[in-house]
């Protein structure tokens, strides 16, 4: 409590706009970091700025917290309340950080440049530009993985951007009233409220739960006739899901799904996606159809186009096609001064907020050594070390489970209780006081007065 008080008055009061802030010094070594995502912002907001110029290249001009965005998409939360403007995030830095909106096209190692092109709807005279770096930060994150099939981009909705939270909202509350349209079909009223979420990740599952609250919550009361017929499916390849989980962990997931009648299809693979239904290979390895009003893709990461074009460039070193491959120091193999932080990378660590928030914090130490290795002092750098603090989900009903470490072994637990940790834990790890206060609002108000069902 003290803590967050604390921070509270320094985020109301610290507050600095570019003019008291230090200029761009030419003097100075510039770091350019691409994207504003987990690993960029825990980079940005440990560096110090009294040694360097630094750049902040994204196509978001926000940072957004993402294990909270599973409860926007129903109405727990609001989009806003989980975004923080980059230069809110700057604006306590001694000095002024440039941010461009825009995406890194190329990067070139040789002459220590990048590409930026102008993302917005409204462009000026000048769209693709040139930027140099004397050190660069990759944090660009990753791409949804679809396998290439055919009529995922199409048909199906992601869950990684804001964007794919609004268009799930806006399909879902379409889905819901077009079976109530009058003299629709029954057939057709039963494929509209067939939600049908692919991967059993913690992305899927923890979708399906919050559904799964809508469902109960409000939709039973505001459409009374059709809520019996809303039925959730989840679809995941692997024996179980949530295989980063315990087996205790993943039994408890799998009884609270059967009682919520969340049906979850487990050894079933997505084969064909179509506009109104995909085609599945099922357990026993028959091609099964599944009608579907609404589709929601979650089957993990792959790379961002840039990542794959840099790969091509450094082909002699970066062997790998899942991610950028970095040395124990962050470095990206092959090119001097270029780092590479969270999803970008192909590394033995999960590709997830906590990996990608320390990476950043360890890479703003290594600048700090490198300031003061520049000043002829003798610093030691040390390797990157991950320390995990365990995995929390999200699991529908006001229960959520957590594996964490405890003394030499796992704690494993689940239920209310864990749901409270894990709404505190979330709350704990948001960057700003403001965003705190917006989430705890919004929780109070879906409590109150229930959740919006509007489109
Ligand atoms: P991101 O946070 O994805 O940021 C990438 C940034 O790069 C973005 O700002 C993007 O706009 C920008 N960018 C993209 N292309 C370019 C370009 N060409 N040039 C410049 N910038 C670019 N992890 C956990 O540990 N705990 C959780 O509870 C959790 N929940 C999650 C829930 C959901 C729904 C999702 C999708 C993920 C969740 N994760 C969670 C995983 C976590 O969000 C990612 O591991 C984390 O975001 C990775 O951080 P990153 O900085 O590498 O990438
Ligand atoms: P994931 O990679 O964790 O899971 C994807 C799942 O989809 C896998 O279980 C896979 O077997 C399944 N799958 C793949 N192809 C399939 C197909 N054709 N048909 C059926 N199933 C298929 O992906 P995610 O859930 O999107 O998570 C991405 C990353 O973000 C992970 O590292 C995860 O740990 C992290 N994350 C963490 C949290 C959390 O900690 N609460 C929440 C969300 C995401």
């Amino acid at each position: 409590v003290v803590a967050t008080a604390a921070y509270a008055a320094y985020d109301i009061y610290e507050k600095r706009h570019p003019h008291d802030q230090l200029p761009f010094d030419p003097k100075k070594r510039t770091i350019v970091i691409l994207g504003s995502g987990w690993g960029a912002v825990s980079l940005l907001k440990k560096i110090n700025t009294d040694d360097y110029n630094v750049v902040v290249v994204s196509p978001r001009n926000y940072f957004l917290f993402t294990p909270l965005l599973p409860s926007c998409t129903v109405g727990t939360i609001e989009l806003r309340s989980i975004m923080e403007p980059i230069r809110f995030i700057t604006r306590h830095k001694s000095r002024n950080v440039k941010f461009y909106e825009s995406a890194c096209t190329d990067v070139d190692p040789e002459s220590k440049t990048v590409v930026i092109s102008d993302v917005s709807d409204i462009k000026g005279s000048v769209q693709d530009t040139t930027i140099p770096y004397d050190y660069l930060v990759v944090a660009v994150g990753a791409d949804n993985q679809t396998f290439g099939m055919a009529g995922v981009r199409e048909y199906a909705c992601f869950l990684k951007e804001i964007w794919d939270a609004q268009k799930i909202r806006t399909r879902l509350m379409d889905c819901v009233e077009s079976a109530a349209f009058a003299h629709q079909a029954p057939e057709e009223v039963e494929r509209l409220l067939r939600m049908v979420v692919v991967g059993g990740g913690p992305t899927g599952v923890e979708y399906a739960a919050e559904l799964h609250d809508f469902l109960k919550d409000d939709l039973q009361l505001w459409y009374p006739e059709l809520a019996d017929k809303l039925k959730i499916t989840l679809v995941e390849a692997l024996p179980n899901v949530l295989p980063m989980f315990s087996s205790q962990l993943i039994s408890y997931t799998e009884r609270t799904f059967k009682q919520n009648n969340i049906e979850v299809l487990t050894k079933t693979m997505v084969k064909e996606v179509g506009d109104k239904a995909i085609k599945v290979q099922n357990a026993d390895k028959e091609i099964v159809s599944i009608p579907y009003g609404l589709l929601v893709w979650a089957t993990g990461n792959c790379p961002r186009p840039l990542a794959k074009k840099l790969m091509a460039r450094l082909k002699e070193t970066q062997t790998s096609p899942r991610g950028l491959l970095v040395d124990d120091y962050m470095r990206v193999a092959g090119a001097p001064d270029v780092y590479a932080i969270g999803d970008v990378t192909f590394s033995k660590y999960a590709p997830t907020a906590q990996v990608a928030t320390q990476q950043g914090k360890y890479l703003a130490d290594i600048f700090e050594s490198l300031a003061r290795i520049d000043e002829g002092k003798n610093v030691k750098i040390s390797p990157f070390a991950y320390t995990h603090q365990g995995s929390l989900a999200y699991i529908g009903s006001d229960k959520a489970i957590a594996d964490l470490p405890f003394l030499n072994g796992n704690v494993s637990v689940g239920g209310v209780a864990t749901f409270v940790f894990w709404r505190s834990a979330y709350i704990s790890n948001m960057f700003s006081f403001r965003n705190r206060f917006l989430v705890v609002g919004d929780w109070v108000k879906s409590k109150i007065f229930g959740r919006d069902v509007s489109r």
